[in-house]
């Protein structure tokens, strides 16, 4: 994994601000119960350089809203609003080389225990090689992703992150890129930041978010984009057992893109993956401009 470059430039309180200058207070909810919700948007420079645009950031915008509305964080810019604060950090960051990744995140930046909450928005963006992941190595999680009464995976919040992060130490312990966390049932629920495909004898399966997964756009795109290849696409309960012994295996999301898994647990998995390799090629030729779809939404900078 590689560690994220620190920008110049942040942007926070309605304006562009320095990197060093954008603090939060330390008695802020925002530090001491970590409550802030967030998104990561990818931006993609098309295929023949002329143009960066930013993928689904309409439906980046509503999850937001969705998580901001849940965690009781008021939330009141319009989309125009957002999608301006975003096009103005990343006109100031972009380069040509690289695609970028932005996270607007909302924090708590005043109140106590939810009550008089104030919050900002504020987004940073990090530059990204253009390269499509490498296939990746992972391994199944002790730890769970926890109820939909605890702390529902429906929401992105940085407390969700927390049993992400420790999945991901302890995969790092076992050599593992990334690691699947299993709901209470003992079934697939997600990956540490990333949905989880399964192929099975041609036709793809996902959980759905009951099963604990996070509403997943990229997921969403890939559905699509199944439909029109006509490739049979459910989402559907996937038992532990029944993921050890699938034909093809992926993560998807935002930042993950389209990560094939080569080594699941103590399997290691097919070389070929004719299923997901047609998903893939329609997501990165869609992604980069060189064919259209209705769901792959782009926003040119
Ligand atoms: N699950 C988790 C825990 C994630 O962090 C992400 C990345 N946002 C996803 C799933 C995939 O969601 P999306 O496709 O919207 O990026």
């Amino acid at each position: 994994m590689v560690a994220l470059q620190r920008p110049p430039w942040v942007y926070m309180g309605g304006r562009l601000t320095e990197w060093d200058k954008a603090t939060v207070h330390v008695g802020s909810e925002a530090l001491i119960r970590g409550i802030s919700v967030f998104e990561g948007v990818k931006g993609y420079w098309k295929h023949d350089g002329s143009e960066l645009a930013l993928l689904a950031l309409r439906e980046h915008y509503h999850r937001l809203t969705r998580s901001a509305l849940l965690q009781h964080l008021p939330f009141t810019t319009p989309y125009e609003g957002f999608r301006d604060a975003c096009l103005m950090l990343v006109r100031k960051l972009m380069t040509k080389e690289r695609d970028l990744w932005l996270r607007p995140t909302l924090f708590a930046i005043e109140g106590h225990w939810g009550l008089d909450t104030v919050t900002d928005l504020v987004i940073t963006c990090y530059n990204q090689d253009k390269k499509q992941p490498e296939p990746i190595e992972i391994g199944v999680s002790t730890w769970q992703r926890p109820l939909d009464t605890g702390l529902p995976a429906r929401v992105k919040s940085a407390a969700n992150y927390q049993i992400s992060r420790l999945a991901r130490i302890e995969g790092r312990r076992q050599g593992f890129g990334d690691m699947i966390l299993l709901n209470q049932w003992g079934r697939v629920a997600e990956a540490t930041g990333s949905c989880v495909l399964m192929v099975r004898d041609g036709r793809v399966a996902t959980p759905p978010p009951h099963e604990g997964c996070l509403e997943s756009i990229t997921v969403n795109i890939i559905e699509a984009l199944c439909g029109t290849l006509g490739i049979p696409f459910a989402r559907r309960p996937i038992d532990r057992t029944e993921l050890m012994v699938a034909d093809e295996v992926a993560l998807a999301g935002t930042l993950m893109e389209l990560g094939v898994v080569k080594r699941l647990d103590f399997r290691a998995m097919p070389a070929t993956t004719p299923v997901l390799g047609r998903i893939t090629d329609e997501y990165w030729a869609c992604v980069r401009g060189q064919r259209q779809h209705p769901a792959v939404q782009l926003t040119p900078v």
